[in-house]
């Protein structure tokens, strides 16, 4: 099925799919679970638009390259063109504001990294980045104080809050645009709370933003 972003109200944004920027390591406690140091400048990567997905819809799950892992992340779309952009062109830029996955190969990845070799397969594959619908920036008083959660099969696995993020939004949208030109319909994934896991076909999952939003699936 065709992507396209849109609100949690129904009406589509008039954006383009475009690039996901995502953060490595933005919570101390995840950082931890997969024993890595925590990094001196954040690390980012990239997810292509060709990853993207409708998170309300049923998503695909490779199962022929190893486990697949769940990261549950605060998402937020960018509205305007964005370069070198200062804290306050950040802040207006922000279109929207909802919830992603950060789908992981985990085994490949790791494969990947004890090799010093890019780990772009394990991350930007097909279907790599189920996106919910956003809501409006005057829906969320506190970028920072946003809790992000995750059931699977009814179980609690992710629970955290945007005031844990090691990177804050807006520096982590400034830091992103010094490297990367911002374009309207990019999106920016803020990193994951401890508790990632594996996820199977016929796995049902709720992630919410508290107060805000929540989406049920299920993987395929
Ligand atoms: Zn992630």
């Amino acid at each position: 099925m065709s992507y396209n972003h849109r609100f949690l109200d129904g009406r589509r944004a008039d954006l383009p799919t475009g690039k996901v920027i995502c953060i490595g390591r933005n919570y101390a406690d995840h950082a931890a679970e997969l024993n890595n140091p925590i990094p001196a400048e954040p690390i980012l990567f990239i997810k292509p638009a060709s990853s993207v997905v409708d998170m309300t819809e049923p998503f695909a799950v490779p199962t022929q390259w190893g486990e697949v892992h769940f990261e549950t992340e605060m998402s937020i779309l960018i509205g305007r063109r964005l370069q070198q952009a200062t804290e306050a062109e950040a802040e207006a830029a922000i279109a929207g504001i909802g919830i992603g996955l950060d789908l992981t190969l985990r085994e490949l990845q790791s494969r990947l990294k004890e090799k010093g070799h890019p780990w772009e397969k394990s991350k930007a594959f097909d279907g790599a980045c189920p996106l919910s619908p956003f809501v409006t920036p005057d829906q969320v008083s506190d970028l920072q104080d946003v809790g992000v959660k995750l059931t699977v099969n009814g179980e609690l696995r992710q629970q955290g809050n945007s005031a844990l993020m090691l990177n804050r939004v807006l520096p982590l949208i400034c830091h992103s645009s010094e490297f990367f030109t911002l374009e309207p319909g990019d999106v920016i994934l803020t990193g994951t709370p401890a508790g990632v896991g594996p996820v199977e076909p016929g796995d049902q999952l709720t992630a919410e933003l508290d107060g805000l939003l929540s989406v049920t699936t299920r993987a395929i």
